[in-house]
């Protein structure tokens, strides 16, 4: 089990251990960021591997545990959306062009591109057929791992509830999920649903810090790990992207001298989903310090946003986190990316400069 993250342990030993499992699906979901991935790639290298140790955990030595490592398993498949398996340099994807949404993009050339698919489409779930329904390599377990389960689109999460209803013989699905609500409720009664742990604030600054020690990297763990919402893993990748945070936060703290249309110009480059997500947090902290006193993602900065709480209206405030919770899931594809920015961030600009409810319908 010291394969496993820490907080991971507990909940490694029950599920790996009895290998038994209700369902022919298992559901594990949680906080994005708290190392889900991972441990399903653990569970289901556990369960493939032909030697497993005293606590049925793979041996990293057998025929098997070469296969899984070297994404060439015969019994196991992971279906992701193509943009992340292109992150992720996964070879065993079935990647599906026709999941691939119709956000267009402009290259040097003014040829248009297509931008790799963000969905998981219905072909790939069909193309697990031949795995899913034919016996496997050495009559053994056959497990395919779904990631982020959300992404499958009605099509696709259509075709595997019809496996799921008709369980192949020995056959596992892993779903994977940060938001299992956007799964079908007919999907997720057929999972085993389990809740994976996610560690308390202590554990992951004492991990982090485990971590920039390997890597040399010194940086204020609290703090990070509080600005990525308390996601250890997502501490890990918000480091890379710190002084673009830094940078961003010192302009939308300027209040009087906010001005929208250079922070847009600056962030054109930045991923907008990404720009959003610390809008969201920097608005929650005003929020949250007008109604309780209290912040959340910035404890660092708990001054600076007690005194722009003051100058803002906190209805208005309140209304802007609605806005930009409607905005969040449009900007994986906005029609113009540069407007889309520009609009949120005047909105912001006006909540921030005068008390008046800011027009956002
Ligand atoms: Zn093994």
């Amino acid at each position: 089990m010291n394969k496993l993250l820490i907080w991971q342990q507990e909940i490694g030993r029950k599920l790996v251990g009895h290998r038994a499992f209700r369902c022919h699906a298992l559901l594990l979901k949680g906080k994005k960021g708290i190392g889900k991935f991972t441990f399903a790639r653990f569970l289901a290298k556990s369960l493939l591997c032909m030697r497993p140790d005293a606590d049925n955990a793979a041996c990293d030595k057998c025929a098997s545990c070469g296969w899984f490592e070297q994404q060439t398993h015969p019994n196991f498949t992971q279906v992701l959306p193509e943009a992340l398996s292109a992150v992720l340099n996964d070879h065993t994807v079935h990647a599906d062009a026709s999941a691939r949404e119709d956000a267009d993009d402009q290259d040097a050339r003014g040829k248009t591109k297509k931008k790799p698919g963000q969905q998981i489409g219905i072909d790939q779930i069909r193309r697990l057929n031949d795995l899913v329904y034919l016996s496997g390599h050495q009559d053994g377990y056959k497990i395919v791992l779904i990631y982020p389960a959300e992404a499958m689109n009605a099509a696709a999460a259509n075709a595997l509830l019809k496996k799921l209803e008709e369980p192949p013989e020995k056959t596992l699905f892993i779903l994977v999920s940060h938001q299992p609500r956007r799964l079908p409720a007919t999907v997720r009664s057929r999972c085993q649903q389990i809740n994976m742990p996610m560690p308390d604030a202590d554990t992951a600054v004492r991990w982090l810090k485990q971590q920039a020690s390997d890597s040399g990297a010194a940086q204020n763990m609290p703090a990070l790990l509080a600005m990525a919402g308390y996601a250890p893993l997502s501490a890990l990748s918000f480091q890379e992207n710190i002084k673009q945070h830094q940078q961003f936060i010192e302009q939308i703290n300027a209040a009087q001298r906010f001005d929208p249309l250079a922070l847009a110009d600056s962030l054109q480059n930045q991923d907008l989903t990404m720009t959003i997500d610390w809008l969201q947090k920097w608005c929650y902290d005003l929020a949250s310090c007008q109604a309780t006193g209290k912040v959340r993602y910035h404890p660092h900065l708990e001054v600076h946003i007690d005194k722009i709480c003051q100058q803002i209206n906190q209805q208005a405030c309140l209304a802007f986190i609605h806005f930009l919770n409607l905005r969040q899931p449009l900007s994986r594809h906005p029609v113009n990316g540069r407007l889309f920015l520009e609009e949120i961030l005047i909105n912001y600009g006006r909540l921030v400069t005068s008390a008046c409810t800011p027009d956002m319908v």
